[in-house]
């Protein structure tokens, strides 16, 4: 078991929704409510939402992670328009 680093309190592990529509595996003390995510989930959730673009056609494509696709409700089909602001590229609905 690991403890709280403040309290020393053991912590509790609970699957929590750390944003809108993403869960983690975070440890939380009960004492001071704190919660802390270890490195694996960390790291996976990093991954969770990183993406390598491929050729598709002539066009380059990336895959839109299930996680924010479910978030902003976007499906095969819906019309999405592409922008670039202060060098990022953002893709909004319509
Ligand atoms: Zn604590």
């Amino acid at each position: 078991m690991t403890q709280c680093p403040f309290c020393k309190t053991e912590l509790i592990i609970e699957r929590r929704e750390i944003e809108k529509g993403v869960w983690a595996t975070v440890e939380v003390c009960p004492n001071c409510t704190d919660e802390w995510i270890d490195e694996t989930e960390h790291d996976r959730l990093v991954g969770l939402f990183k993406r390598k673009t491929f050729n598709l056609g002539g066009s380059i494509a990336v895959r839109i992670p299930k996680e924010i696709a479910d978030l902003l409700s976007i499906s095969a089909g819906t019309l999405v328009n592409f922008t670039v602001q202060d060098g990022k590229l953002v893709i909004a609905k319509t």
